[in-house]
C-alpha cells in the first residue's frame, strides 16, 4: 500500500503519518480484502498511499484519496471484471473509478458519508 516504483527511482519519500495508515488499514480490512475473496484472482495494487510530493510527482489530483490512505489503485487482469464484482458485492465504498484503457480500478474509502459512486472513466 506504500510502495512506489517512481517514489523509489526518484528518492521521494513515501511513509504515511498515522491517520492515514488508521485509514489505509480500514480500506484493506472493510473493502480491499473482502472484495478480493469474492474476486478469486490476484489484485495488484499499483498505487496506495501518496505523499504529497509522490502525488504531485504522479500528477494526481490536489484533493486526491490516495493523499489520506483512503484510496487504492487495483490492477487487475479485467478491471470492468473487478467492478461488476463491487456492484454485486453489497460493500461500502466511496468511489469506484473505472479506467478501461489502462485497466485498473480506483477505489476508495472514508471513515464516514461514503457515497457508492461509481464513473467510467474509459
Ligand atoms: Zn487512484
Amino acid at each position: 500500500m506504500t510502495y512506489s516504483r517512481t517514489a523509489t527511482r526518484l528518492g521521494i519519500e513515501n511513509r504515511p503519518g498515522t491517520e492515514a495508515m488508521t485509514n489505509m488499514e480500514r480500506l484493506v480490512r472493510e473493502l480491499l480484502q473482502p472484495l478480493r475473496e469474492l474476486y478469486g484472482k490476484p489484485i495488484r495494487i499499483s498505487s496506495g498511499y501518496r505523499s504529497v510530493a509522490l502525488n504531485r510527482t504522479v500528477g494526481g489530483a490536489a484533493n486526491s484519496q490516495h493523499l489520506k490512505g483512503e484510496a487504492a489503485d487495483c490492477t487487475v487482469k479485467e478491471a470492468a471484471e473487478l467492478l461488476e464484482v463491487l456492484k454485486n458485492s453489497g460493500l461500502v465504498f466511496d468511489q469506484a473509478i473505472l479506467y478501461r484503457k489502462r485497466n485498473f480500478l480506483h477505489l476508495s474509502l472514508k471513515k464516514e458519508g461514503n457515497r457508492n459512486w461509481i464513473v467510467d472513466n474509459g
